[in-house]
């Protein structure tokens, strides 16, 4: 079977600057996850993470005040607003907020966006 253009944009992994191979593989050969808007795939330690589907509640309720910090600079919410929003937080509603995971130093990175 053939495809013809891209499973996932390329633009965030070309902006992380990794190897050109990395980019194909994700937006060429990898399928890309359902979410409201544009899919941005996180690139951490040079290559393009593992993508672990929705973060569920509890995962996102444990994080450290680090990683809250993180995600509010990701979701654009205020550090109250995030935390608001994750009492209410349910996988595949809007906010939606995807895990990923590094192949090399095993960070967790989420993204979010909205509908
Ligand atoms: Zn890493």
């Amino acid at each position: 079977m053939k495809f013809h253009g891209s499973f996932n944009d390329d633009q965030p992994l070309v902006a992380a600057d990794l190897d050109i191979a990395i980019v194909a593989e994700v937006c060429k050969r990898t399928p890309s996850y359902e979410c409201w808007q544009q899919e941005s795939w996180i690139a951490c330690c040079d290559d393009a993470c593992e993508f672990h589907g929705e973060a569920t509640q509890e995962s996102l309720l444990a994080l450290d005040q680090d990683g809250l910090v993180a995600l509010s600079a990701e979701t654009g919410l205020s550090f109250d607003d995030l935390v608001d929003m994750l009492k209410d937080y349910v996988p595949g509603g809007s906010p939606a907020v995807y895990h990923f995971v590094c192949r090399h130093c095993k960070a967790v990175h989420y993204n979010a966006d909205f509908d």
